[in-house]
């Protein structure tokens, strides 16, 4: 009997749709919900066993199933519940993989099958609503001690803000929407729903680490006002609120890429609402003269910018280099020059660049791979017209780094490739400056200058992204002596 009915259920998991966990689409899951009649992965099934009042899980393998339960694991199954408890699951709200952090599965398991806000539309208005404020912590600047702040994300106005005091009426920083990013970092923020945010300031990415609050009141802060604070105080409560403060912030940059992109689809824009790292970690490093000794720092790789810190935590990365495609000059070599000297760890990389070598080394041969990886997903892909905008950038050179662009007599802050159907279709390409004004800009033996300060100057596309791919472009103050090289 008892084999009979584990045949049953293995046949069903050959079914299209069981094959995958419901949850986070894991291969050839093994568990199973009997009371949602959905087919999971042992990891997701954790999760589920969490949840008594609405999921009660067994192994398919190794546990006993009665006859009436293989019928409702058949009558229902993963493509079924799907349809049922997904039916109007936003655009932009997280789909997690069997990838993703425990925290991100976990609330979407509960969102789905616990609060239903997926069949409750009315339920998704803290993420759906363009308007959301709330208290996190948010770790200082200096000090690295976590203090409680207000936030508002306002889609109207396209920005993120915090305030040091209650009863601030400016916002101690405002960030844009446009450049905002959003990653979950438990391990790295040392708290389970740690979330590191990142925005663009002065032509620098600022990292802030947040958490939500427990409904634990710690000295050091204002305290929230009573009305913000959780009725039950508890761990679920400010997990839920962490993955909402997500998706209001996925939300967010939805509806404003909407606008900016008019043309595009949702598929394409779902991929550009926040991006996960594609490798974080510790190796060693050495100067632009590569005579100094190596220096143990840590690296995140967002993208095609590679960003290294003295600290993991630290607000501004020390210094950045932009990671273009094999066709743009860019090579990743799995070793360092045979002379290199100076470095403790063994496995060294070497990152070429037109413009220089970049040699790092790693701990462990596996951390190598890991990188290489990393590298090589980037160097393989060709650029995207807009990605020569990182080409602005100069590589770090030595722990002294300074945002690029800085010349006496004005300031150039940002240069930035966009392309135009957010700005206007019958141009081009524009390259927008911001800062000063006044510069004149030189490329491929053309003069162009830029008028005023915000000016976003509309010029000859093809002209200009060729110069920034060969990088043979300079930018100076119109008064004074041209200065190579960005
Ligand atoms: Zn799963």
């Amino acid at each position: 009997m008892a084999r009979e009915q584990r045949r049953a259920l293995l046949e069903l998991l050959q079914r299209p749709g069981n094959a995958q966990c419901a949850d986070c689409g894991a291969p050839d899951p093994d568990w199973a919900s009997y009371t949602l009649g959905v087919f999971i992965c042992l990891s997701c099934s954790g999760i589920h066993r969490n949840i008594p009042q609405v999921s009660k899980v067994k192994s398919v393998r190794l546990d006993t199933w009665e006859e009436p339960q293989v019928e409702f694991m058949a009558l229902h199954g993963n493509d079924a519940a799907r349809a049922a408890y997904e039916s109007q699951v936003p655009s932009f709200h997280y789909r997690p993989t069997f990838s993703d952090c425990h925290l991100l599965r976990e609330q979407w398991i509960r969102a789905k099958y616990e609060r239903q806000e997926f069949t409750n539309p009315e339920r998704q208005e803290p993420y759906s609503a363009g308007y959301r404020e709330g208290f996190l912590w948010k770790r200082g600047r200096d000090n690295g001690q976590f203090l409680s702040r207000k936030f508002v994300l306002t889609e109207r106005e396209g920005a993120l803000k915090y305030f040091n005091r209650n009863d601030a009426k400016e916002p101690k920083a405002i960030m844009k929407i446009e450049h905002l990013n959003a990653t979950f970092q438990p391990a790295k923020i040392g708290h389970p729903h740690g979330l590191q945010i990142t925005y663009l300031r002065d032509n620098s990415t600022r990292n802030i680490f947040t958490y939500h609050e427990d409904g634990k009141v710690t000295s050091g802060g204002p305290c929230p006002p009573s009305y913000l604070t959780p009725r039950e105080p508890s761990p679920q409560h400010g997990r839920k609120e962490m993955v909402h403060w997500f998706n209001a912030l996925r939300a967010a940059r939805f509806h404003y890429l909407q606008v900016a992109f008019p043309g595009a689809s949702d598929t394409d824009l779902v991929p550009k609402l926040t991006r996960n790292y594609l490798k974080e970690g510790y190796m060693e490093k050495t100067g632009p003269k590569q005579t100094e000794g190596f220096r143990k720092r840590w690296f995140t790789m967002d993208d095609r910018r590679l960003m290294y810190f003295k600290d993991p935590l630290d607000a501004f990365a020390r210094g950045e280099v932009f990671i273009g495609s094999r066709e743009s000059g860019y090579t990743v070599l799995d070793r360092l020059p045979p002379s290199t000297q100076g470095h403790h760890w063994p496995h060294g990389i070497t990152i070429v660049t037109p413009e220089r070598r970049f040699l790092l080394a790693c701990e462990t041969e596996s951390e190598q791979r890991a990188w290489l990886d990393a590298f090589r997903k980037v160097v393989d892909r060709p650029m995207l017209p807009q990605e020569y905008a990182g080409k602005g950038r100069r590589g770090w050179s030595g722990d002294s780094q300074r945002p690029c662009g800085r010349a006496k007599g004005g300031r150039l802050s940002l240069f930035q490739w966009k392309p135009t159907s957010s700005i206007n279709p019958n141009l081009g390409t524009v390259l927008e400056v911001r800062g000063g004004g006044g510069w004149t800009v030189e490329a491929c033996g053309r003069r162009e200058r830029l008028l005023a300060p915000g000016l976003m100057g509309a010029l000859d596309t093809a002209r200009w992204s060729l110069s920034l791919a060969t990088g043979t472009f300079s930018v100076a103050p119109h008064c004074g002596p041209a200065r190579p090289g960005l």
